[in-house]
């Protein structure tokens, strides 16, 4: 239990896998009481069943704006607050530009980037009734765009700019603002890629190295949303340490 989280309520979006289920079980060991949000209702059922403290289970499609309100709003109705939005929701469909499928190309637009203003936008007003806290979930494609991640790239390097510009609006109404930045981590993201080339790439780099663990990234979630409210941690890159 940590007593700067404990009783707090957290809304953590794609937290049916990966980083979002290890931050919402990390956020309820310390005493947080966690919605948890995503489209894959089974999973979040399993997610509430072991996790430490109460969490609730709210199907949502980040994409859809009137869903997005409707969980904010829930889980308001719930707990009675929110404290903290961990946006998290993401889909990295890697590819060459030239003759991509662009379809894949909204897909990770409306994900990554519209899916997680809307979520601030839904979050907002309560996170500035109770001076809370917004993570916002980039990359380290949001500081480097590589060949093959342009689209993924823009849409972590907007997510970083639409953070500049939320924590410059509402830091001194004392809702703060965490960029967390992570390099390569084991979890289902990479399987989505549609190019074979790439997924082999990628396959390959995660053999490479010690990739990060889900938990690492929770960890630091956990690190940044319980320091004393004076303190700001506004951006956290973690890499593994085999990734140059
Ligand atoms: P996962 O694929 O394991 O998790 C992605 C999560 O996003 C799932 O819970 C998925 O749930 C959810 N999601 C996807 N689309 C939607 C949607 N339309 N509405 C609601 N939820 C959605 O991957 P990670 O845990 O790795 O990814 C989490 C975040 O971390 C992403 O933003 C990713 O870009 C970022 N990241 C990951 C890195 C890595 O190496 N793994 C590195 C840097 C950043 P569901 O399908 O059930 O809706």
């Amino acid at each position: 239990m940590n007593a700067m989280v404990e009783g707090k309520v957290v809304l953590v979006t794609g937290a049916s896998s990966g980083i979002g289920e290890a931050t919402a079980l990390a956020l309820s060991a310390e005493g947080a009481r966690v919605a948890v949000g995503a489209r894959r209702a089974d999973r979040l059922e399993s997610l509430a069943r072991k996790a430490p403290g109460e969490v609730l289970a709210l199907e949502l499609d980040v994409t859809d704006q009137e869903s997005v309100r409707a969980a904010a709003a829930k889980t308001v109705e719930h707990f009675g607050a929110l404290d903290v939005l961990v946006n998290n929701a993401g889909v990295m469909l890697s590819g060459p530009i030239a003759g991509a499928d662009t379809t894949e190309w909204t897909r990770m637009v409306e994900t990554n980037l519209l899916g997680s203003m809307y979520a601030v936008h839904a979050a907002l007003p309560h996170l500035l009734e109770s001076k809370g806290i917004v993570v916002q979930v980039s990359s380290t494609s949001g500081r480097i765009a590589t060949a093959s991640s342009g689209v993924y790239a823009a849409t972590k390097f907007g997510i970083t700019a639409f953070s500049e510009s939320l924590r410059q609006e509402v830091t001194t109404r004392g809702v703060r603002v965490v960029v967390v930045e992570p390099g390569f981590v084991a979890t289902e993201l990479a399987g989505h890629i549609t190019d074979p080339a790439i997924q082999a790439a990628a396959r390959k780099m995660a053999a490479s190295m010690r990739t990060l663990q889900p938990e690492d990234i929770a960890n630091a979630v956990v690190y940044a949303v319980t320091q004393p409210e004076h303190v700001a941690v506004n951006e956290i890159l973690i890499r593994p340490t085999d990734q140059t």
